[in-house]
């Protein structure tokens, strides 16, 4: 395997994503990077040490800004998610807060898709809000009609696509250059998408946000998270992220680099199981809707096709009203679905959802209860067959 930028820039994905980050010739031949756990660095001469302190960005100098392991981690992300620079974060929720950070200072205001994952609205009620921001939501299906939003003060878009709890797939490329023409940053949390399925770059969001705790990672056993940007916001956002005192510990840039090698795989049999599960319920009595964005009826799949080239895992499904203490039953005696809010990892999940607490700018209308599925790595026919028994707990 030689390392050889310009050649890889040539091959398709699937290629690059098995050779991307790696650098063998460095370290004796051995395939994977090390792990390299370090706060010490030592310099050998004053000159050596002067050099590292006056460009930090580019040197390894504290292990606060990053070791080898947590550079070849970064560096698979950037070119998979198709920019230029990446930094790792000890979650995907540090990633988001560090990103916001960057950009936003007393007075400031920021635009929030009402649909965001709900700790990141809490980091803006909470935290930037503490700190003199001020947050306006706005409805997810704005597309270019942002522009009216859009203040002298206002900084930057917060967009996430498709919403967290209800998918509403937004108009990314809109919402995205009606900030760009107002000279605004625009951030796109792109974990339901991932590296593989919407390409933010070339939808001309300025900043993509990955919870690599969730595909990335891909094993249910990682907290990681990674922001993904060109050159020119890259300094900003690193000297945030360090003054933050937010690093991602070495172990997990490893774990987080080997469940990259198998995204494209686990993602072809996530998305095509999650479509099995829900083109399944859609036909059933018990179930009001689907929401997935890559079935026909969604709300939200011309948008989809329009911009994504696949879906994941994870989709909701709302019930025809029934007692609560019916769908605890249902809830309760699943034998494969388990409990559980990180998705993205091999084993199916399932967990009941509540959006209306979570929303400000627009209102959940849906009549009957709503769960969340993860479409995990099990065989799709038991997994249908703990569905059909479930929905039976329902009578
Ligand atoms: C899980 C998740 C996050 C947060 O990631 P953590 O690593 O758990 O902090 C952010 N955004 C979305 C859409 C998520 O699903």
């Amino acid at each position: 395997m030689k390392k050889d930028g310009k050649k890889q820039n040539k091959t398709r994905r699937d290629t690059r994503i098995v050779g991307a980050g790696l650098d063998p010739e460095a370290n004796s031949g051995i395939i994977n990077p090390p792990v390299y756990h370090a706060s010490t660095v030592l310099f050998p001469t004053v000159n050596e040490l002067k050099q590292a302190v006056g460009d930090p960005f580019n040197s390894i100098y504290y292990g606060r800004f990053g070791t080898p392991t947590s550079a070849a981690f970064e560096e698979a992300v950037a070119e998979i998610e198709g920019g230029e620079k990446a930094i790792a974060t000890s979650s995907g929720l540090a990633a988001i807060a560090c990103a916001l950070t960057a950009f936003l200072k007393s007075g400031d205001h920021l635009l929030v898709a009402d649909t965001v994952y709900q700790p990141t609205r809490k980091f803006c009620d909470g935290i930037l809000k503490g700190f003199g921001v001020e947050t306006e939501y706005y409805d997810p299906l704005i597309g270019g009609g942002i522009a009216a939003l859009i203040r002298d003060n206002t900084r930057a878009v917060f967009m996430e696509s498709p919403g967290s709890l209800t998918f509403e797939v937004q108009d990314v490329p809109a919402i995205a250059a009606a900030a760009k023409e107002r000279g605004v940053v625009s951030m796109l949390d792109n974990t339901w998408g991932t590296p593989l399925f919407f390409r933010p770059f070339e939808h001309g969001v300025d900043i993509a946000i990955e919870a690599a705790t969730k595909y990335i990672s891909g094993h249910a056993d990682v907290m990681l998270g990674v922001i993904i940007m060109n050159e020119a916001h890259f300094k900003r956002i690193k000297t945030v992220t360090v003054a933050l005192g937010n690093s991602a510990g070495p172990d997990d840039c490893y774990l987080g680099l080997r469940g990259l090698r198998t995204l494209a795989v686990r993602l072809a049999r996530h998305q095509e199981t999650a479509l099995t599960l829900a083109r399944w319920l859609a036909e059933r009595p018990q179930v009001a809707r689907v929401l997935h964005p890559a079935l026909p009826d969604d709300p939200g799949h011309e948008l989809w096709k329009r911009d994504f080239t696949g879906s994941c895992g994870l989709f909701g499904v709302e019930l025809q009203p029934v007692a609560e203490e019916k769908v605890t039953a249902m809830l309760d005696g699943f034998e494969l679905f388990g409990m559980g809010f990180s998705w993205g990892g091999f084993e199916s999940l399932i967990l009941p959802m509540e959006p209306k607490y979570s929303r400000s700018a627009t209102t959940w209308e849906g009549k009957g209860p709503l769960l969340r599925i993860h479409a995990g790595l099990e065989d799709p026919d038991d997994l249908l067959a703990d569905l059909e028994a479930g929905l039976k707990r329902l009578a």
